[in-house]
């Protein structure tokens, strides 16, 4: 290996400890480094931690094993954000999606929305219709159990699987976010969604202690989150998980809880993708003034991410959530931008605004990646083991208006 150049182009020498846990790392790095027994996380620790004069060495190897096996093809999915309610039961303190019922905003949303934002949404060309909702809220609130009624339902996934029923009559594939979920409402959702999503957040549970910001969140007990990782697995769902950057965990916990993904994935083959994601303050939390996480700290995760979880795994970073690091994200190791919508907001990043794809398949190009669309569930799982029978048409029709045609910047006139 050449010598490696410091962000001012100086040659540097990297500290032995970063260096050598590198090697051991990049060495194992091949595939899915599963087992937290193998000796390698206090590795995985050194190179999380590294120092600024080591970061281009760690995104020249997590980018490396990136090229090795995605080649220079850089992903995302058109998709509508339907956000079925934003009434919610937990009460995470960087959360603004989150509603009481009679609050300002709160919202769930009615049959003929859901039908007319599908059919615009198909319209513009979005493949994905993202099923984003609170946790539980019929737990909590009796007026939203009588609006459930008045919907025809018992109970919050019977609607949402009607919801994903009406957006597969329209042409949509639907992926469903709706918190932790039982064994029962995610084999209701699978002949409905393409894939399930859960984020496993931070595998701590330091986070749910007293001041912390999941003190008044208990579907965000992270062993309730693993338990429904892996029970998804069981029921073979293809399933989206990740990590949230800057919440009160430590770099090490970051390590823990991509240590975490990877046994899960290691036992059961479903995980899609992994989405490292940032935090991002706003004015009305209490996190209002906590510090963002830094753009280096951001692809100090996606570079371990890539090397821990090996070249086959789809590494996401939300575009929309770090406007002014795309290059970096790129050289990191990632390999997908997730969902971008020409239609609605990221609700739960509303002051976010999504990229236009024409000015990110432009820097992709200038960093010598190609960008394609891709659809809700990839490639790799349109089997009969993963996707449900009844979805596999649906897919197939979408799947064949997906011409594998680079997006390409307008040339300038
Ligand atoms: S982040 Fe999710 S679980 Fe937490 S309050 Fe917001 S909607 Fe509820």
């Amino acid at each position: 290996m050449g010598a490696d150049m410091n962000v001012a182009g100086r040659p540097t020498t990297p500290a032995p400890e970063f260096a050598n846990a590198l090697r051991r790392v990049t060495d194992g790095a091949t595939g899915l480094i599963a087992n937290t027994a193998t000796g390698l996380i206090a590795d995985a620790y050194a190179l999380i931690r590294c120092a600024d004069d080591d970061l281009p060495a760690l995104l020249a190897a997590a980018g490396a094993l990136r090229d090795s096996h995605k080649g220079r093809v850089v992903t995302y999915s058109r998709k509508a954000f339907l956000p079925i309610t934003n009434l919610c039961r937990d009460r995470c303190s960087y959360c603004t999606f989150r509603k009481d019922p009679g609050d300002p905003g709160a919202w769930t949303m009615r049959r003929d929305e859901i039908r007319d934002w599908l059919t615009r949404a198909r319209a513009l060309g979005c493949k994905e219709a993202l099923m984003c909702l609170g946790d539980k809220p019929e737990a909590a609130f009796p007026e939203y159990r009588q609006t459930l009624r008045a919907l025809g339902h018992a109970s919050t996934i019977g609607y949402v699987r009607e919801a994903c029923e009406i957006a597969i009559e329209v042409g949509l594939l639907p992926h469903t976010n709706a918190g932790v979920l039982a064994a029962d409402e995610m084999t209701a959702l699978r002949p409905v969604n393409v894939s399930l999503g859960l984020m496993l957040e931070n595998v701590t549970p330091r986070l749910r202690a007293r001041g912390m910001v999941h003190q008044n969140a208990p579907d965000k007990e992270p062993a309730r989150r693993l338990e429904m990782i892996a029970e998804a697995g069981r029921l073979r769902i293809p399933f989206t998980t990740g990590i949230l950057l800057g919440i009160g965990e430590t770099p090490e916990e970051r390590v823990d809880s991509l240590f975490a993904i990877a046994d899960l994935h290691a036992a059961h083959g479903h995980v899609q993708e992994v989405i490292i994601q940032n935090f991002r303050a706003k004015p009305e939390i209490p996190l209002a003034d906590a510090p963002e996480p830094t753009a280096s700290e951001m692809a100090r995760a996606v570079a371990v991410a890539r090397l821990l979880l090996g070249g086959e795994m789809n590494i996401q970073a939300p575009p929309n959530l770090s406007p002014n690091d795309h290059r970096l994200l790129l050289r990191a190791g990632i390999n997908d931008w997730g969902g971008i919508s020409p239609l609605t907001l990221d609700y739960v990043n509303p002051e976010a605004p999504w990229p236009a794809i024409v000015a990110l398949a432009a820097t992709c190009a200038e960093e010598g990646f190609t960008l394609r669309e891709r659809l809700a569930i990839y490639p790799e799982y349109v089997d009969g083991t993963f996707l449900d029978p009844a979805l596999a048409a649906p897919v197939d029709a979408l799947a064949s208006t997906i011409t594998g045609e680079d997006i390409h910047a307008p040339a300038p006139s």
